[in-house]
């Protein structure tokens, strides 16, 4: 097997899944019966041993907590990142409506992926278990996950020993910007998720070299805000952001979402133009 096999597979699992199944309220809310929402994937490959890794225990990067894909799995080679981002459709339709209202569009990609993504990895792996691999979705270790947030108490939410972002830019599939999100060639709205396994593939290459390079701190990002998360002198604001992003439960209880900071601004298609 090799990449471009595995390429192909997300490639093709996520077409099949771009037109979601919609409840009678959703079709309400949006208009519509049938709306595509995921565009084509995009794939990157990292080397277990690249020594940015370790780096990600630095309290400025993802902390101490972070677990390298070498702990994950015991003669790991490979990490596998996947960005799936959301459809143009569902990128206007969140850019389009008044800037304190989310589009149901959008709240309803964000929240179907999770089971969708599930079954990506799920097939993913299985065909790389086939081939007499070990596969280890970091994501989806919840003891793993929950034992490592216990010890930072109180700081529950950003605790994680895994961050899909920075393994998304080890990966070569973007740099970050000040939204926060991974500026991919396909913009920074998605889901991404990951895998490592003990399977050889060749790593690619980083277009960048600075964490922020992609980000042209147009501020673009921070005048959509409705919560005034985001500037470009402090960057974003993580708990003005969570406040907001709860918030939206109010019309869309149980789901929930924003990304307001992501749509109709000049990294939301792809890398921006420099200024
Ligand atoms: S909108 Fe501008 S400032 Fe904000 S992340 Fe994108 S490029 Fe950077
Ligand atoms: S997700 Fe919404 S609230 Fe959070 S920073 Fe982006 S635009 Fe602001």
């Amino acid at each position: 097997m090799t990449k471009h096999d595995l390429i192909n597979i997300t490639k093709e699992f996520t077409a099949s899944y771009s037109h979601t199944p919609l409840t009678a309220e959703m079709q309400a809310l949006l208009g519509t019966d049938d709306m595509c929402f995921f565009d084509e994937p995009l794939v990157g490959f990292g080397s277990a041993d690249d020594e940015l890794f370790e780096q990600l225990k630095a309290p400025e990067a993802v902390g101490p907590q972070f677990i390298p894909p070498k702990e994950w799995l015991e003669n790991a080679k490979s990490v596998i990142s996947i960005f799936i981002p959301y459809s143009e459709a569902v990128k206007k339709a969140n850019n389009t409506y008044p800037k304190a209202e989310i589009a149901p569009h959008y709240v309803h990609a964000k929240n179907y992926t999770v089971p969708f993504i599930n079954k990506l990895v799920e097939k993913l792996c299985l065909e790389i278990n086939k081939k007499g691999y070990s596969t280890v979705v970091p994501s989806s270790e919840t003891a793993r996950l929950k034992s490592a947030m216990a010890v930072f108490e109180g700081r529950k939410a950003y605790t994680s020993p895994w961050s899909e972002r920075h393994i998304a830019y080890i990966c070569g599939l973007g740099s970050f910007g000040i939204h926060k999100g991974i500026i991919t060639e396909k913009g920074a709205l998605g889901r991404f998720i990951s895998i490592v396994t003990d399977m050889p593939l060749e790593a690619d290459e980083r277009h960048y070299s600075e964490l922020y390079e992609y980000c042209t701190m147009c501020g673009a990002c921070g005048r959509k805000c409705p919560a005034e998360a985001i500037t470009t002198t402090e960057g974003k604001d993580k708990v003005k952001c969570s406040v907001f992003v709860d918030s939206t439960k109010v019309k869309y209880a149980p789901l929930y979402g924003c990304a307001k900071c992501m749509c109709g601004v000049p990294c939301a298609k792809g890398r921006p133009k420099k200024r």
